[in-house]
């Protein structure tokens, strides 16, 4: 890398402010010379301030999740972005200029312009389906948007559109210069077995997914008609530009909303059609999670819009699960959340369209608040008349009133379920006193779960280098697996052996690995070696390959990284520190090489 831009990186550090710059995620207090917050930062939660930036270090650090760094880290967090990025982003919102040399980095150009042909694509996608609609056989797409009553104004919000057939899409892309490896790249273009590309989304009515920077990421496809066998929703995969736990439905929306008159409340509703209905409906601050349950890092993105959530998910027993899933994490984010009731086998599209949209103001009105809701739900599941299910009705409720925030609440409830039930108040405090709280969805199971999904893409991408060098592929190269280490035990078994091999210029041999590994790991053996298949060989098997590797790599500096941030945040003997603090810049700028 040449020194110009290390000279850029540390004129662009020292003319922001990182406690400006972080005060827009995070409300910053000043204490003791160091400004306190809640963690901003994606999959951590809590409501006590551990997460504290120095301004004379214009450094952060967290002292729950171990993160810390400058402002350039803080901004590829908390925004999701690599270095790069990142330091566009800040040059953006603080209108610094790059140093041209900077800009003709050939490598630099590479990665950017690749992720910018990638949006636009994506971007030219989204056109052509929506340019789509004024062909004679997009009628039945646009009768059925007007069966649902959109206005054209919200069709054009949204950026609806249709897809006609499968070839369409890869041809006009291709007449437009993309590549086929961009085309499926971006998601939106698949390749048969016999070697034909074609628009994951055919014959579908076309919801593009936009994010909070206005850019199309994905696209949601429904179809018309019900066939059986066929889902009627179908999400674009996951890319590098995609990451569904990370994004909300209508965000871009929300931002409009936001500067103009403010949000009172934001509604969370779980379909991508069911917000377009609830925003046609004139409830325009909605968002969809796009799947059952919020996520933490959903939540930390609406936390940036309101403090106040309305959850509005379908009847049906399968929302209520996620529903509960998403208050836990809302409510540990500090949020005030309510849930609306809908009638039995409704969804919010149903309502405005069956009841009208005056009734479903009048169900936000009386949301629930998540304890009452809670309540509620018990309240249905039992029924009361019974001896049984009154015990039930009873055990299930003191589990949840148990759970409430003030000793006063705790009291006044347990009050109203001694009148409802007939038993006196001090034996349901007593036996509330001895209620098992041991909840099966709570915020930490659900963090570790996100954290063991992290993993599991580490451990994927580390078998899939794996086989590459035991199957000889081209691109494995041995100074590669040398800069990576394994997260997996096994997996660090099989390198060092393939790595012994190669130093020693000898075959490598996979016969001898089940010895190696030992008969108890023959099951993750056989996952190394079947994760080449569907790879191999294919168009874009190098840079499968190639991605995986700086995964790894970026996973494993990071770790390091952390590890130095916790180290550095206990050490006050100031020569130390500065030394760790070198460190620190030294490995972050590995990354910024990657
Ligand atoms: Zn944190």
């Amino acid at each position: 890398m040449p020194s110009i831009n290390e000279k850029f990186i540390e004129e662009l550090k020292s003319k922001i402010d990182i406690v400006d710059f972080i005060g827009q995620y995070a409300h910053l207090q000043l204490k003791g010379g160091q400004y306190w917050a809640c963690c901003p930062l994606p999959g951590h939660s809590e409501r006590t301030p551990s997460f504290a930036v120095n301004k004379d270090a214009q450094f952060y650090h967290c002292f729950g999740c171990g993160k810390g760094g400058d402002v350039i880290k803080f901004a590829q967090e908390v925004e999701s972005l690599d270095f790069m990025e990142a330091v566009t982003f800040l040059c953006n919102k603080y209108n610094i200029e790059m140093p041209v040399s900077e800009k003709e980095d050939k490598e630099l150009k590479v990665k950017l312009s690749k992720k910018e042909r990638l949006l636009a694509l994506l971007k030219d996608t989204a056109l052509f389906y929506v340019h789509n609609l004024k062909l004679p056989e997009a009628k039945p797409y646009l009768n059925y948007m007007e069966k649902r009553g959109l206005t054209k104004s919200v069709i054009i919000r949204f950026g609806l559109g249709a897809s006609l057939d499968y070839n369409s899409l890869p041809a006009y892309l291709r007449k437009k210069g993309y590549t086929e490896a961009e085309m499926l790249d971006s998601g939106a273009v698949a390749k048969s077995a016999n070697g034909r590309l074609f628009d994951c989304q055919a014959e579908r009515l076309i919801i593009p997914m936009i994010n909070n920077f206005g850019d199309v990421v994905a696209f949601s496809g429904r179809i018309l008609e019900k066939t059986a066998g066929v889902g009627k929703y179908k999400n674009t995969r996951e890319t590098s530009v995609f990451i569904k736990s990370r994004t909300l439905f209508n965000i871009n929306n929300l931002k409009r909303e936001k500067n103009g008159e403010g949000i009172p409340y934001v509604i969370v509703v779980e379909g991508h059609m069911d917000a377009v209905s609830v925003y046609n409906a004139g409830f325009k601050c909605v968002v969809a999670s796009m799947g059952t349950a919020l996520t933490i890092d959903q939540t930390k993105l609406l936390k940036r819009y309101s403090n106040n959530v309305i959850i509005c998910y379908d009847g049906d027993a399968a929302g209520q699960k996620g529903m509960i899933r998403g208050l836990e994490i809302l409510k540990g984010e500090g949020l005030n959340v309510k849930v609306v009731c809908l009638p039995d086998g409704y969804d919010p599209d149903d309502v405005i369209r069956k009841l009208g949209a005056d009734e479903f103001k009048k169900l936000l009105d009386n949301a629930l608040p998540l304890t009452d809701y809670k309540l509620y739900l018990i309240g249905k599941k039992y029924n009361v008349k019974t001896a049984d299910g009154k015990r039930q009705y009873i055990n299930d409720s003191l589990k949840v009133i148990k759970d409430c925030d003030s000793e006063a609440e705790r009291e006044e409830r347990l009050r109203v379920l001694a009148k409802q039930t007939g038993i006196t108040y001090e034996s349901l405090y007593r036996d509330m006193e001895n209620a098992d709280n041991s909840k099966p969805e709570t915020k930490q199971i659900v963090e570790a779960k996100e954290e063991a999904a992290a993993t599991d893409r580490v451990v994927t991408a580390e078998r899939y280098v794996l086989a590459s060098y035991l199957f000889k592929r081209k691109c494995a190269k041995k100074e590669d697996l040398k800069r990576l280490t394994m997260k997996d035990d096994v997996d660090a078994t099989i390198a060092k052996y393939v790595l012994s091999k190669l130093d020693n210029n000898e075959e490598v041999k996979i016969t001898v690995l089940p010895e190696i590994v030992g008969e108890e790991n023959i099951e993750k053996l056989n996952e190394v070696l079947l994760s080449g298949n569907g790879i191999f060989d294919m168009p874009n098997e190098e840079r499968y390959y190639k991605d995986c590797v700086s995964l790894l790599f970026k996973t494993g500096v990071e770790k390091e990284l952390d590890e130095l941030n916790k180290i550095y945040s206990v050490e006050t003997n100031q020569e130390k520190r500065n030394e760790i603090a070198q460190l620190i810049k030294e490995k972050s700028s590995l990354l910024f090489r990657l």
